[in-house]
């Protein structure tokens, strides 16, 4: 937990609810998926708020996998999907 009292979702008027979701990304035709992110989450549409501190990381992860798959992609590897995990 964050330690913080749930936001309130401004579309929905219902308190988010702080759980695991799937983070996506995708530009030009790669797409980048991390699941089991924690965030603040509507449970009318599963839209999800990430925090400051978990965007902050999720886009250093993005940035750094985006050069082995824009690799893959110029010489047209028949790999297409990877899945890596730490820890
Ligand atoms: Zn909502």
């Amino acid at each position: 937990m964050t330690g913080q009292a749930a936001p309130i979702c401004n579309e929905h008027h219902r308190p988010k609810e702080w759980q695991p979701t799937i983070f996506e990304y995708g530009d030009d035709g790669i797409s980048i998926r991390v699941p089991n992110v924690y965030a603040w989450v509507c449970p009318e549409d599963g839209e999800a708020s990430f925090t400051p501190e978990t965007v902050d990381e999720l886009i250093i992860t993005v940035r750094e996998l985006l050069e082995p798959a824009k690799r893959a992609r110029e010489r047209r590897s028949v790999l297409t999907e990877y899945i890596v995990s730490v820890g």
